[in-house]
């Protein structure tokens, strides 16, 4: 079942040499239950993308068109008074550095049971409760006595579950995870990991994995949106993709995993464009090993490749 729809999404920034498009007609769909992935090298758009789910977009962008519909409204018209109910309350982000969204200069509890006191209006010991239930469900140990710890009193992957807890006692339907994993070493990662899993399964919490680590998304996600300079360039169920991986971009980044197929260790030549350049055509085309004529003039569409599985590429078409 669909809980966030992102439809057509064209967003980009005015800047001194005018406009410069940063988004074209991105379009992916959240599921309740269900943890889709948006992969790619940094700067394609993945966090802006992710970013306008919160209508948490920077000053200087402008959205030109498209809709982001969570329970039938579209998200990026909402009144601030009701972005802040639908912000931590039902769509929560998980950020890349816990830091961003806990404050040093009070105890993790105080943090919890002011965001209880925001979403859910409780107080006291029901609150208190909530908190408490919050930190156990993220397991961490010692919840009661972690209560009145400090931030730097955590260590990074207790940061990211207690910045966990947060969005569950609030009861979010929707997290957003943005490399959340990233400053963390790979045993805490695949706690977070798996503790992101259990959520998703036991709450049918709907989660959106940004990432530029396919190796992450082939262990946890469920779908998979690869992006390349701001478009969407292949979308498909986890395992289809893995078995099937039909865009040149993609297929580029899986030859520069590690361990991946046996395949030799590759890496993709070039560098992705800025919003800057001008790139006529398919936008992957000076970096594709497979260019033809037609890409450098036209814009591939998007092409059933299997079950749910789309690739904008001609040589698909
Ligand atoms: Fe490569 Fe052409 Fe496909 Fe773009 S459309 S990925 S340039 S083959």
């Amino acid at each position: 079942m669909k809980s966030v729809e992102i439809k057509n999404l064209n967003i980009g920034f005015n800047t001194e040499s005018g406009f410069r498009q940063a988004l074209f007609d991105v379009s992916f769909n959240l599921y309740k239950g269900c943890m889709s992935a948006l992969v790619g090298e940094s700067g394609c758009g993945k966090t802006l993308s992710a970013m306008s789910i919160l209508n948490l977009l920077p000053k200087s962008a402008v959205v030109k068109s498209g809709e982001v519909i969570f329970q039938s409204k579209n998200i990026l018209i909402q009144s601030s008074k009701e972005l802040q109910k639908i912000r931590g309350e039902k769509i929560a982000l998980i950020p890349q550095d816990p830091m961003t969204s806990l404050n040093p200069l009070y105890t993790i509890g105080n943090q919890l049971l002011e965001v209880i006191k925001i979403h859910q209006n409780l107080e006291g010991e029901e609150a208190y409760k909530k908190a408490l239930d919050a930190l156990n469900a993220v397991q961490i140990p010692a919840a009661k006595e972690r209560m009145n710890s400090y931030p730097h009193e955590f260590s990074g992957g207790m940061k990211q579950r207690a910045i966990i807890a947060m969005a569950l006692s609030c009861n979010a339907e929707v997290l957003i995870a943005d490399e959340p994993t990233t400053a963390l070493d790979v045993t805490i990662q695949a706690q977070i990991m798996n503790l992101l899993k259990e959520i998703k399964k036991e709450r049918q919490t709907s989660i959106l994995l940004i990432t530029h680590d396919l190796g992450l998304v082939r262990d946890n996600a469920d779908i998979v949106s690869v992006m390349y300079s701001g478009r969407i360039v292949e979308n498909a169920p986890v395992d289809e993709f893995f078995k099937k991986t039909s865009h040149p971009y993609s297929i580029a980044l899986l030859d520069s995993l590690p361990n991946n197929r046996n395949r030799k260790l590759d890496t993709i030549k070039g560098q992705p464009p800025t919003i800057h350049e001008t790139i006529a055509g398919c936008r992957f085309h000076p970096r594709c090993k497979k260019c033809m004529d037609i890409c450098t003039k036209k814009i591939p569409s998007q092409f059933s490749v299997g079950k749910e599985h789309f690739s904008a590429c001609f040589l698909n078409g």
